[in-house]
């Protein structure tokens, strides 16, 4: 199967005040069709930049995304104007910085002004289709934003990405600021669309508990580089990397987990981008170090008799057994 997208060792180096600050070393990583990927990782590990990389607002300073095939770098502006369509990026707060006297209707059908010539009706049957498909009163098109509550300002950014009929939502922390309920039914929301349109969805997040419930893959980073990417089943309840165990032993809201009050106590804050450890980045904080952490860069490996990716010492497979940096992390 193609990829809907695939990140091929993408980093991204911002340089502030004579200093390089190393914000995503290494990804790679590919999302199928209909699938819910997840990224998580703590605050500052680099999932804003990468975000940023996979909508393509921000080109990275080494590797490609490619999207249903295409290399994003090397499209001609026109075809990528056209393929941009196709992608689409919901923001935890949508609307912050609207016009707060723009109509719900005017909202949802900017992206089909921008792209697309309709006349008058058209334009209002599109938007009113749209807003019927994720539960939004018809009555509402030629109402301000003004008053609505979180969940139903998401629902209009729902509506606005769906408008132009995408294959592909990147979520960036899009429930987190919403009650469980309301999780509950954007989810359930997700679902529906996802059934009927075949769309595929990335999420980017750092609550586990939402992922484990919505998320068929998972990549896990850790400043600024993938440590581990396998499926929901092993992530979280066999996972190969100790920073992901540690993760795990941190979130009090997950049943049955393993991990819940273990030895893997992520101590102290991440280090910073801008001096990333010799050797593997987590060994400052890793309870299973070894001489080999100092030195050894661990590289985004198959996983020795379980599911999925690591890079950790602890799960080397003997060398020389196939390149790590390829494609199809599946
Ligand atoms: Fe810990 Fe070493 Fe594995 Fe890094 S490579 S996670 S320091 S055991
Ligand atoms: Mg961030």
């Amino acid at each position: 199967v193609m990829p809907s997208m695939a990140v091929l060792d993408v980093a991204q180096t911002y340089h502030h005040q004579r200093r390089a600050v190393k914000a995503v070393r290494q990804a790679t990583f590919d999302v199928f069709p209909g699938e819910n990927f997840a990224i998580v990782g703590e605050s500052g590990c680099g999932k804003s930049t990468l975000t940023r990389i996979l909508a393509w607002l921000e080109i990275p300073e080494k590797g490609d995304i490619e999207l249903f095939g295409q290399s994003l770098s090397f499209l001609p502006k026109k075809q990528l104007v056209k393929l941009r369509q196709q992608f689409q990026l919901l923001l935890q707060d949508p609307f912050n910085s609207l016009p707060p006297r723009m109509t719900i209707g005017r909202m949802i059908a900017e992206p089909l002004l921008i792209h697309q010539r309709l006349g008058k009706a058209q334009l209002r049957e599109r938007v009113l289709a749209a807003m019927a498909e994720v539960g939004l009163d018809p009555a509402l098109h030629d109402h301000l934003a003004l008053n609505l509550n979180g969940a139903q300002r998401q629902r209009i950014a729902i509506a606005r990405a769906l408008i132009l009929s995408p294959k592909l939502i990147i979520l960036d922390e899009t429930l987190s600021s919403l009650d469980p309920g309301e999780q509950q039914k954007l989810l359930e929301l997700f679902d529906r669309l996802q059934k009927k349109h075949g769309l595929t969805y990335i999420f980017i997040s750092h609550d586990l508990a939402m992922v484990r419930r919505s998320c068929d893959r998972i990549a896990v980073m850790y400043l600024g580089e993938m440590v581990e990417v396998t499926d929901n089943q092993t992530l979280f309840s066999n996972p190969g990397h100790p920073y992901t165990r540690a993760l795990l032993s941190a979130v009090s809201t997950l049943e049955d987990n393993p991990f819940a009050a273990s030895e893997y106590l992520l101590e102290g804050e991440p280090p910073s981008p801008i001096d990333v450890p010799q050797g593997c980045a987590f060994r400052t904080r890793c309870p299973r170090a070894m001489e080999i952490c100092a030195s050894v860069s661990p590289t985004l490996d198959r996983r020795e008799g379980a599911a999925g990716y690591t890079a950790c010492h602890l799960n080397r497979r003997p060398p020389a057994v196939e390149s790590p940096l390829t494609r199809g992390l599946a």
